[in-house]
Order: structure tokens, then sequence, then C-alpha cells
């Protein structure tokens, strides 16, 4: 898996003389952008085992709040804690999907894609 890269279709301005006669409508879809492969693969949502940062509990760190991953159901520390324990456990992992481990919170987020759904 990985390493599909998505080639965006780059319309070049055409110089010329302008064709009149045709009409070239743009239908502005509404539409919601589909979840990525990642946040799909997400069946069920896997919960926090515990209200703590495992990485700042062994260190004594400090926290604002907290993620699980929805790899290997480990909760750490999101971006604005000091440590970043969950981008850092995604980043050294490749685990791309954490879900906010804060009550009332549900919404899953995926690293590569920078992509957010709620459920
Ligand atoms: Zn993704
Ligand atoms: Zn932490
Ligand atoms: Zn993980």
């Amino acid at each position: 898996m990985g390493g599909e890269l998505r080639h965006g279709h780059r319309r070049g301005s055409r110089k010329g003389a302008p064709q009149p006669g045709i009409l070239v409508t743009h239908e502005v879809t509404m539409a919601q952008p589909a979840p990525c492969a990642h946040l799909q693969a997400i069946a069920e949502v896997k919960p926090p085992k515990s209200q703590a940062c495992e990485a700042c509990v062994e260190i004594g760190g400090t926290w604002v709040h907290l993620r699980t991953c929805q790899q290997c159901g480990v909760t750490f520390c999101c971006d604005s804690s000091p440590n970043r324990h969950a981008s850092r456990h995604a980043k050294a992992t490749g685990h791309p999907v954490i879900a906010s481990a804060e009550p009332g919170e549900r919404w899953l987020y995926c690293y590569p894609d920078d992509q957010v759904v709620q459920y």
C-alpha cells in the first residue's frame, strides 16, 4: 500500500482565438470530497483506554488534548501539547488515522491526507 501519487490535471489556459458559440459552463458541485481510503477503512472507532497520554505519563509530561491511534489503539497527546506525541507516533509508525479522545468529540483525522471526518 501507499506510494500512489495523485496527479492533478492541469488545465492550461489556451492562447489563441476564442471560439465563439462554445459555451463552457462550470457546474459547481457542492458535494463533499469522499473520505480517503484510510478513513473509509475505519469500521469501528477505537476508544481511548485511559484519559492520559501514554508517552507523557512515562516522562512526566503534560498534555492539552488526547488522540487515539486507530491502528494500535494507543492514546497520545495532540499538536497543542508540548510533546505532540500523536503526530510523532504517526510519523514514526506510519499509522495514518487518529480519533479525538476528548469526551464529546467525535471525529477522525488522517495525517497523510490531512482530512477530518465526523462520525
Ligand atoms: Zn488517508
Ligand atoms: Zn504526550
Ligand atoms: Zn499507532
